[in-house]
């Protein structure tokens, strides 16, 4: 069965803009109601090494995942940031979502990505 997952992508944690959330609060709500498949927090997928976190963990999967929400900064920046990843390792795009986290507080962040889930 196809699968969804949401990743947090935090700017390292040092960014402020993530500073009113409690990141590991976030996610285990949409694991308590069994919202998703997989979670995942990484520190920086827009660095050299989130590329190679997309190589690792996207490469062949396509067709297992229906749908991957990463909940980060803008999700124009995302398409952008991600788009020569999702490209070398085959994965479909259209099935990234990227939700705006920033400056919000846990309830707000766990609304946003419930909302596109
Ligand atoms: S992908 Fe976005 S949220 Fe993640 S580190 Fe880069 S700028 Fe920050």
């Amino acid at each position: 069965m196809a699968k969804k997952g949401v990743i947090l992508c935090v700017c390292q944690g040092s960014c402020p803009s993530f500073h009113q959330m409690n990141i590991f609060e976030v996610l285990n709500a949409l694991r308590r109601e069994k919202l998703v498949d997989f979670v995942a927090i990484h520190p920086q997928l827009c660095a050299d090494d989130g590329d190679k976190f997309f190589n690792i963990f996207l490469s062949g999967v396509d067709g297992e995942v229906e749908k991957l929400v990463i909940a980060g900064c803008d999700p124009n920046m995302q398409k952008k940031m991600f788009r020569d990843a999702f490209e070398s390792t085959g994965f479909d795009r259209a099935k990234h979502i990227g939700v705006d986290i920033r400056n919000m507080t846990t309830e707000q962040a766990i609304e946003a990505i419930k909302k596109v889930l």
